[in-house]
């Protein structure tokens, strides 16, 4: 029973009343259901009555019709479903049972409709059934779109900064609450930074308060790009910024995210006719070591921020005492690194790499070291990172090319031809440049490219993958051996093995310190040494130390080892004596 469209007719069957006689009763019907089909077609909300079971339509009013965009004739071949995509039959079979089990029988709920056009919009609808023969259900309507979005904006505002749209002081204690109770016992390392900036208030009052809330928004955009995809930075008042860093492995990385924050702030902001620096300084509270709570380490690195105001000589500071003396010595070592290629403060030493059958040296490897006159010997675990941050490594990286391949010609004056030398190359040196660095010192030294090799780590494919990889086949197309550092204590990962032009991997040494009394760390290396033969890689170990670790290695059908038990790195000169005695040496 179509009756949409005869607005007006005899849409819906009137009931007799008892004071009317025959043809005046049904004219009265008549004209009262005319009456209600107007009262109807009338509404202000857009109001539908259906079929259940079937869902089609036998009534639609004008609101509905335009607000959907269909003409009266449209609803014969339409059902509730067609509107309403959120809902299949199934969905409204289970409403219209719901209805039938209510007093009254009827549901509130929310949706959204689809235009003709086949746009949205939200609606909250009230279903009401008419029990009797036929069942209908009456659905009326209210659009609710403007509602939801002042909704949201009013969610929005409760929840996030106005000027950056970063997350508000709420919703950072929320998320830090949350990312702690998440991991219960098995809390994984994070750290909360503080970040106050300066200058603010100068900006506001010098320049206006446009260009505060530009600054403001540029320290943002910082922020947020100095930190991974996971964490979250958030503004939790005008001049405080922080930062929920999780899945840390060390403290010390807190330490390199917060050098990096303050060095992308350095950067002067440029704002109409002024360039300003925003001076900040930082503090850190780690989990789970200074706290597990949110209230507690928002307290703790609040505690680190006010000692870090107070130390003119350091712009961050972490909570845990004993992390503060690193920072200290991280702080000696940037300043002592700025000047340290003038003074001649770095120098390198040499260390073999030995045929695990034979005991001939193969190859030695260049080690870097530096000797600052206030610091002294530093190790370079501690420096080589503090280049790579800076940038001087592409420097002193060159430098320690330039100088190994010097040294290498020396060898082969010297007549010792097969002995290749190994340069360790930092992930920030796999750039495009570095080919022509490469190309220059071959010539330069008159050294061919079978004379040299260059250590990676997994690192360097993590962090670049796509580039790095074909930046390093160029290189081994040149002829030049690669090899895989530092393998296992990384991604490990077998793909990286197989997209590398690698010749040679070294096993950690880390798996080799309990070779001989760990069975697990036997079984590691075991696997590697098979994995490596069967990718056509020779494999090196590393740090061999003593002769229970060769025997064992032996056994395992390692091709080299490197390491104390051969010899620790030493001078150039030293290195020639070293080559000389060993030539002399029976096999
Ligand atoms: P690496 O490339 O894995 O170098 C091997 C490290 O193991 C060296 O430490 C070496 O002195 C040490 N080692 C060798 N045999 C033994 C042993 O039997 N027992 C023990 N306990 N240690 C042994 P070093 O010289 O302190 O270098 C540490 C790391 O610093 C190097 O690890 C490398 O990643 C980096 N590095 C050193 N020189 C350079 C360089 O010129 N450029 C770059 N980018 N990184 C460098
Ligand atoms: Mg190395
Ligand atoms: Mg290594």
């Amino acid at each position: 029973m179509i009756t949409v469209p005869h607005y007006g007719s005899d849409a819906i069957a009137g009931t007799s009343q008892g004071k009317h006689n025959g043809a005046d009763a049904e004219e009265a019907a008549r004209r009262l259901s005319q009456r209600l089909l107007a009262i109807v077609e009338g509404c202000a909300e857009e109001t539908f009555v259906v079929e259940p079971g079937s869902w089609r339509f036998q009534l639609v009013n004008r609101q509905a019709r335009e607000s959907l965009g269909y003409h009266a004739a449209d609803f014969r071949h339409l059902s509730l479903t067609d509107i309403i995509p959120g809902f299949s039959a199934a969905h409204l079979d289970i409403i219209h049972q719901k209805m039938c089990q209510a007093t009254p029988p009827e549901l509130d709920l929310e949706s959204f409709f689809q235009r003709m056009n086949g746009s949205t919009y939200s609606v909250r609808l009230r279903m009401r059934l008419l029990t009797g023969e036929p069942a209908l259900v009456v659905v009326s309507a209210s659009d609710i779109t403007e509602t939801t979005r002042a909704e949201t904006i009013i969610q929005r505002q409760a929840l996030y900064d106005t000027v950056t749209s970063l997350p508000n002081r709420t919703l950072f204690h929320d998320r830090l609450r949350r990312t702690l109770e998440g991991h219960g016992a098995e809390l994984d390392g994070g750290a909360v930074l503080l970040i106050s900036i300066d200058n603010l208030a100068f900006v506001n009052d010098g320049i206006g308060p446009a260009a505060a809330d530009e600054l403001v928004r540029e320290v943002a955009g910082r922020l947020s790009n100095a930190v991974r995809v996971r964490d979250t930075v958030a503004r939790l008042s005008d001049t405080e910024f922080a930062v929920l860093t999780v899945h840390l492995e060390q403290q010390q990385d807190a330490a390199a995210l917060a050098e990096r924050i303050l060095t992308d702030l350095r950067k002067p902001v440029s704002l109409t006719n002024y360039q300003v620096v925003v001076p900040a300084v930082i503090g850190i509270s780690t989990f789970p070591q200074d706290g597990t709570d949110a209230d507690t380490l928002l307290s703790n690195a609040h505690a680190a921020l006010q000692g870090a105001r107070e130390d003119a000589a350091i712009n961050y500071r972490f909570f845990t005492c004993a992390l503060n003396t690193l920072v200290k010595n991280r702080v000696a070592i940037n300043s002592g690194l700025s000047g340290a290629m003038e003074r001649r403060e770095f120098s390198l030493v040499y260390q073999p790499k030995v045929d695990i059958a034979s005991w001939q040296i193969l190859g030695v490897e260049a080690l870097l070291r530096w000797r600052n006159f206030d610091l002294g010997a530093v190790p370079p675990d501690q420096f080589v990172p503090v280049l790579e941050r800076t940038g001087l490594i592409s420097e002193v990286g060159s430098w320690v090319l330039e100088t190994a391949c010097r040294q290498r010609r020396i060898l082969k004056d010297a007549g010792f031809d097969k002995v290749r030398m190994a340069v360790n190359l930092s992930v920030k040196q796999v750039r495009r440049d570095f080919l022509g660095t490469l190309a220059a010192v071959l010539v330069n030294t008159g050294l061919t490219p079978a004379d040299i090799e260059l250590e990676i780590t997994e690192s360097v494919i993590v962090r670049d993958g796509q580039a790095a990889v074909g930046l390093l086949r160029e290189i081994a197309a040149m002829g030049i051996h690669i090899s895989m550092d530092d393998f296992g204590c990384g991604y490990s990962s077998l793909s990286h093995l197989r997209r590398l032009p690698l010749e040679t991997i070294k096993i950690d040494r880390s798996f080799i310190n309990d070779i001989a009394s760990d069975a697990d760390d036997a079984e590691i290396v075991k696997a590697i040494i098979s994995m490596g033969h069967a990718l056509r890689h020779r494999v090196v170990a590393e740090g061999v130390e003593t002769v229970q670790q060769l025997a064992a290695l032996r056994r395992m059908g390692c091709d080299e080892i490197q390491g104390y038990l051969f010899s620790p790195p030493v001078s150039g000169e030293e290195l020639l004596t070293l080559l000389a005695n060993a030539e002399d040496a029976p096999a």
